[in-house]
């Protein structure tokens, strides 16, 4: 874990003991502080009792604390703990904060941080990735993974190297003061866990945080210019000498990317265009992320191939919750005109519990659509959205229902994408479950061999 001198002596009390949380609360008790945890589970409480002070923080005195920790899962916006840390004057902070107070005692090292709507987790682990083939170490942490607090500080090369590179989350970056990144990426902006922020703009600003929190000798990278993510940008070009704001240079990798079968559609072409131009601010040389991108290999339920079965590919997209991260995997297979005359060859299926009213972005793909199989909540009211404007809308209700149509409407070319546009809690308990049982559904309908065993958040490569 990661300890540091800095927190000897001091006093936090810890809100939420979920993994990030008690992560927290082990690092500052291994450290010397003074620390009072709390959680409305007991079995969260359990493994402090008799080390520590357990009190809900909202019945606490809070004079002479030097900092409250929140879990991100805690909505500040409506939990009344923000009020009353403020009330005594005490900031309201989270891991990733932790992290930054222990980084002047870490050895040598440079820290990544990236964040955005959809592709965070793609890039951060494309950058890992390409860092240790090109024998830099890195250590992948932040909204992936085990928590950055938990794991073992990074040991430099030979050559003082070494790289932590930290995926983050909005609510994460709301609680994080001080942290200097060496490079801030941003992949994209769209609307998004708009019941935590005051409307999109708050969401946005929350985001361009990251940015103010850096030095303006950082290097700050940016993806998709368009909206908010291009306001962000040109208000950083404003502070940050010339060349140290720039945007991914996507065009530059286009010809590369067929060689890179992880990385499909022109979202990853995004994606690895941030990952690239992160990767030689920290020294990687061009023959190295080269020879490194087509040996990466994506995290599961991001445009997964689950199989190809009698010349039918099945994609397992679950990570998809919003039609903004479905738009770009409808455009990742356009019709294939020398094999069905321009037929479009997408079999899609869509729904779960929406989180915007219509399909967004993914409207302006509709042509590439063969059939839509629509599930979940969502479903109906997709379905009637759909109905005339591609060529088949089967309702479905269930996956399973889903898939087995799928299968038997699909011919050789054709893809059966299940990239649901939806969060998945209408059915499943997240999207790793509903894209783990996809999978299995795949292994028995489509008579594939699949593997079926449940994936954690990081693929095997990563571990
Ligand atoms: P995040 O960690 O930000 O949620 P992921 O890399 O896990 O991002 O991808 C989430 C979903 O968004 C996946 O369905 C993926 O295919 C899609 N996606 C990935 N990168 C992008 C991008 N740059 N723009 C839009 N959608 C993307």
């Amino acid at each position: 874990m990661i300890t540091s001198p800095a927190f000897a002596g001091k006093r936090y009390a810890i809100l939420g003991l979920a993994r990030s949380g008690a992560a927290a609360a082990e690092a500052l008790l291994a450290s010397g502080a003074q620390i009072t945890v709390w959680d409305r589970q007991d079995v969260a409480r359990e493994p402090f009792a008799g080390r520590c002070a357990i009190a809900d923080p909202l019945t606490l005195d809070l004079t002479g604390f030097d900092g409250l920790i929140v879990s991100p899962g805690v909505p500040l916006n409506t939990h009344p703990i923000a009020a009353h840390a403020a009330r005594y004057g005490v900031p309201v902070l989270g891991d990733i904060e932790l992290f930054a107070l222990a980084r002047p005692a870490l050895l040598p090292h440079k820290v990544v941080g990236v964040t955005g709507t959809n592709g965070k987790s793609t890039t951060v682990a494309l950058v890992h990735h390409v860092l240790r083939m090109a024998g830099i170490p890195a250590l992948l942490g932040g909204n992936i993974g085990e928590p950055i607090m938990a794991q073992d500080a990074l040991e430099p090369n030979e050559n003082g190297e070494g790289v932590y590179v930290l995926e983050l989350s909005s609510y994460q970056i709301d609680l994080t003061v001080s942290l200097d990144p060496e490079v801030a990426a941003l992949t994209n902006i769209t609307p998004d866990h708009l019941d935590r922020y005051d409307g999109f703009a708050g969401y946005a600003a929350s985001k361009a945080r990251l940015f103010d929190l850096q030095s303006p000798r950082g290097l700050a990278v940016f993806g998709a210019l368009s909206g908010a993510a291009g306001e962000i940008f040109r208000a950083q070009q404003s502070r940050r000498p010339v060349g140290r704001a720039v945007a991914a240079d996507v065009a530059a990798l286009a010809d590369l990317q067929p060689g890179w079968p992880s990385l499909q559609g022109p979202h990853n072409l995004e994606n690895a265009a941030l990952a690239v131009a992160i990767a030689e601010e920290l020294g990687v040389k061009p023959a190295q992320w080269q020879h490194a991108m087509p040996r990466f290999r994506n995290l599961p339920h991001r445009m997964e191939r689950v199989c190809e079965e009698d010349g039918v590919l099945f994609i397992n997209d679950s990570k998809a919750t919003n039609t903004a991260s479905t738009a770009p995997a409808l455009a990742a297979f356009p019709p294939h005109a020398d094999i069905h005359g321009g037929t479009p060859r997408i079999h899609w299926i869509v729904g779960g519990l929406a989180k915007e009213d219509g399909l967004g972005e993914c409207a302006d793909h509709f042509a590439a659509i063969a059939a839509a199989y629509t599930v979940g909540e969502a479903g109906p009211r997709f379905a009637d959205l759909l109905d005339g404007q591609v060529p088949v809308v089967e309702r479905c209700e269930l996956i399973s229902e889903a898939v087995r149509r799928a299968r038997e409407a699909s011919r050789p070319g054709d893809v059966v994408l299940f990239s649901p546009a939806c969060a998945s809690f209408d059915q499943f308990r997240d999207y790793e479950k509903r894209g783990e049982l996809f999978r299995q559904l795949v292994g028995v309908i489509a008579d594939c061999a699949v593997d079926c065993t449940p994936s954690s958040l990081l693929g095997d490569d990563l571990r």
